[in-house]
């Protein structure tokens, strides 16, 4: 059983779209800016739920976007969040976003949600594990824990189907260039023409890394699969479930998954 962890009280905003930008073919980083004055009270790691009329039915629905930037002192209005168009229907997300930006019409939104932020002793190993637009979380709590301790030790390991899935590469390899603790790694499932990077599931790639995780602490953001799949096998290396973070415990915890 974890311990109760304090979240941020939660709050509706207008906030409007000011940035939209293409991260790669499908992929794209919106920013909103709610008015000056305002702080935005949210933890690294949390997210948000966004109101659009997607289906442009007067029916507005409330969607949850993870929050991809860290909270800065000399602009707690803005937050950026990383979208991924993979079907008509998130497209149709963004197309609500382009056309706010464009009409300048406030959207609203509501914060913070979330338990699995970033609480945990600085002193000990991170590892990060994402797959597809899971890195949004892990870019943001990576921010976070640069600003608070350069040197922490971080580990990240993420994954996609295809080579061309990944974005804002420069950025992580330069920080695991400018920090001398922080190991970034890109992975495909399988091999495709073209990929030297590493292959494999998730968890098979970290074993090959590492021995013991006994005393880590796991960020880990994609499917339940993937997040609960990794835990258990990783467990034998002493990855221990109370030291894991991540929204899947809320939203899909391991007892309904049993039941279902
Ligand atoms: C905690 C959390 C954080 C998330 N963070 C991100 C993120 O950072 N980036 C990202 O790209 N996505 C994120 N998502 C997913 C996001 O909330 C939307 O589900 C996604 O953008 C929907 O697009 P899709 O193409 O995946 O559609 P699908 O999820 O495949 O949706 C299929 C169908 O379900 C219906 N549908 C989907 N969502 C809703 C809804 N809220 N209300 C009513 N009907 C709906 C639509 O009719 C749609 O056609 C997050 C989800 C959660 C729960």
């Amino acid at each position: 059983m974890k311990n109760e962890v304090k979240t941020s009280p939660v709050a509706h905003y207008d906030v409007c779209v000011t940035k939209i930008e293409s991260l790669n073919k499908h992929t794209f980083e919106i920013e909103l800016l709610a008015p000056e004055g305002t702080v935005l009270n949210y933890k690294s790691g949390q997210y948000l739920k966004l109101e659009l009329d997607v289906n442009n039915d007067g029916q507005p629905l409330w969607l949850s976007y993870t929050i991809s930037s860290r909270l800065e002192a000399d602009k707690p209005n803005r937050v950026s969040l990383i979208i991924q168009v993979v079907s008509d229907f998130s497209g149709k997300v963004v197309d609500c976003l382009f056309a706010a930006k464009a009409s300048n019409q406030p959207v609203k939104i509501v914060l913070a949600m979330g338990k699995a932020f970033l609480q945990t002793n600085l002193d000990q190993p991170h590892l990060f594990v994402a797959a597809g637009s899971g890195i949004s979380k892990i870019k943001c709590i990576t921010e976070e824990i640069l600003h608070r301790d350069p040197d922490a030790n971080i580990n990240i390991y993420w994954s996609n189907r295809h080579s061309d899935d990944f974005f804002l590469l420069e950025q992580f390899h330069n920080w695991a260039t400018t920090h001398k603790n922080l190991n970034f790694h890109t992975i495909l499932e399988s091999a495709q023409p073209g990929w030297t990077g590493r292959t494999g599931f998730l968890y098979e790639v970290i074993q090959q890394d590492h021995i013991d995780l006994k005393e880590t602490h796991a960020y880990l953001c994609g499917s339940p699969q993937m997040v609960y799949g990794t835990i258990d096998q990783l467990n034998a290396l002493g990855l221990e479930e109370r030291n894991c973070y991540s929204d899947v415990f809320e939203f899909s915890p391991r007892a309904e998954k049993l039941e279902a």
